[in-house]
């Protein structure tokens, strides 16, 4: 292929974009990740991942390095609206804990895997338009060069350009609260910032102050006005009179590594493709971070897409595939973004909304509800429809024993699975894309079970009749069959 000619631009080099970069490389993919910044952003808004997060790094054999750089709050998972209940300790799945670890730290991590696996990173390298056609997309960038790709993602955030120009709705509402994201150098006494924080929360919860690592505090407070235009960052002076405004103090902050806004707007894209474009993370939902889950879900997005794309562009693709990924990711983020609006109605201090927060503080108590809460802010409960059949078709399977390891650990290549305890099975025709591992030992309640290259069970059978049924499962994901 010539230089200026990849399989796939990535246009925003974020979490989602190097997550999807990864995912192409591991099926050879050509892939060009297109980043306008040229240095990657110092500011801090992710503070953590969720399990399923964390299972997907496990699952690529990546969670070690993450691991290493992050802290493991077992207390932290299925949090809702900050009211502070610890979820079951028994939940289904092998990392029942938050990794506290901040965004920049997530997206260098993301960035060298993405790179070790061989993704080209251009970084200074905007975006700004696209032409498509049957074939492909042709990018033109700020400084005048040209790209052709077979397919172009966004993973440009909540302000896509790619988006824009495709002129996908982005329904939703529009912002009503907007705050201020700081982090900064403090005169106060860190005692003193505590007992002020603590006081004015118990009025505005929008509102907090604590210690953010590297002797910086992280502050976060509304602001006077919703902005027309949050991409302009806000002044030093405008960030003091807020936290005069809220706490009567401004805390002597100073010397800010980043100054940044962000908003309550609620929007989700009502198509994810048009032709040969695609869009995920931020640019397909945006949704103010409550539970923390922006970044998680742009990291799940790219896990889904990938492996579709890469076989689409590997030419054995069944029909529909690539189109699957909106509608099992659109239903995800839909979900999602419902659970932070009422998370958000939670935290007002109204004593409507108080009220509510205070039976259901108590409601969670039930394990049922709380784990039925965890199940979903954790992302392991999600179903996509791949069919009738037993509780577990459809889901993500957790990491389970095996004879001599682990089922994560056989899933570091993208590729599918068929895990078998009866010997009876077979990939013949699809073993280029499918791997097929018998194991008697394995912690698992079904003969045999096919997953997908991202983890999900799309057949649980093994009887003797089943032989058909399975055969119809691996052409609905993995194509027709080739012999020899
Ligand atoms: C205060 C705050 C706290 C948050 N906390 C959490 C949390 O705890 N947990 C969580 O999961 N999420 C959290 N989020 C959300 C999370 O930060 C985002 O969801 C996540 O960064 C989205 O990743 P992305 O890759 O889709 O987009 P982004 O991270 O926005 O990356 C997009 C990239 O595209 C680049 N780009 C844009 N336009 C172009 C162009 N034309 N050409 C080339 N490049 C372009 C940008 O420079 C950027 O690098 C938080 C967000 C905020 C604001």
């Amino acid at each position: 292929m010539r230089a200026d000619q990849v399989d796939v631009a990535v246009v925003g080099g974020g979490p989602t974009g190097m997550m999807l970069a990864s995912e192409l490389r591991l099926h050879d993919v050509d892939v060009r990740v297109l980043e306008r910044e040229a240095e990657p952003s110092a500011a801090v808004r992710s503070l953590g991942l969720h399990p399923r997060s964390i299972e997907i790094l496990d699952q690529r054999g990546l969670l070690g390095r993450f691991l290493a750089a992050g802290q493991q709050y077992p207390g932290g998972v299925g949090r809702f609206a900050g009211i502070d209940k610890p979820a079951p300790t028994d939940l289904d799945t092998a990392h029942g804990y938050v990794l506290g670890i901040p965004q920049p730290v997530t997206d260098r991590l993301l960035a060298e895997h993405a790179a070790e696996l061989g993704a080209q990173i251009s970084r200074g390298s905007e975006v700004t338009g696209f032409e498509q056609d049957e074939d492909g997309v042709t990018v033109d960038l700020s400084d005048g060069g040209r790209l052709r790709a077979r397919w172009l993602v966004g993973c440009d955030g909540g302000r896509s350009l790619v988006r824009k120009l495709l002129g996908v709705g982005f329904p939703g509402e529009p912002a009503k609260t907007e705050w201020i994201l700081g982090e900064v150098q403090v005169t106060a006494p860190a005692a003193e910032i505590t007992a002020v924080s603590d006081e004015v929360r118990k009025t505005h919860r929008g509102f907090g102050i604590g210690p953010a690592g590297d002797g910086l505090f992280r502050a976060v407070v509304p602001a006077a006005t919703v902005s027309e235009d949050r991409s302009t960052p806000p002044t030093l002076e405008e960030f003091r009179a807020q936290l005069r405004a809220y706490a009567g103090t401004d805390f002597g902050v100073h010397s800010p590594r980043s100054l940044s806004r962000f908003s309550d707007a609620i929007r989700l894209a009502d198509r994810y493709r048009d032709g040969r474009v695609l869009i995920a993370g931020d640019a397909a939902h945006v949704h103010p971070p409550l539970g923390g889950q922006g970044l998680n879900l742009g990291i799940q997005d790219a896990f889904n897409l990938g492996w579709k794309l890469a076989a689409d562009i590997d030419g054995w693709a069944p029909e529909d595939l690539v189109d699957s990924y909106f509608t099992e990711r659109h239903a995800v983020a839909d979900d999602v973004l419902n659970l932070t609006r009422a998370q958000s109605e939670l935290i007002s201090p109204e004593p409507g909304p108080q009220a509510v927060r205070r039976l259901l503080t108590e409601l969670m108590d039930i394990d049922d509800v709380s784990r039925y809460l965890a199940e979903r802010i954790a992302g392991i409960g999600i179903r996509y429809d791949v069919g009738d059949g037993p509780a577990l078709l459809g889901r993500r399977l957790r990491d389970i024993r095996l004879t001599g390891g682990t089922l994560y650990e056989l899933m570091h290549e993208g590729r599918g699975l068929l895990l078998d305890q009866t010997g009876s099975t077979s990939v013949d025709g699809w073993a280029d894309r499918v791997d097929r591992v018998v194991d008697t030992g394995a912690e698992l309640d079904a003969p045999a079970v096919l997953l997908r290259p991202d983890g999900y069970v799309v057949w649980i059978g093994g009887g003797r009749d089943d032989a058909l049924t399975m055969r119809l499962a691996l052409e609905r994901w993995f194509g027709v069959a080739v012999s020899g």
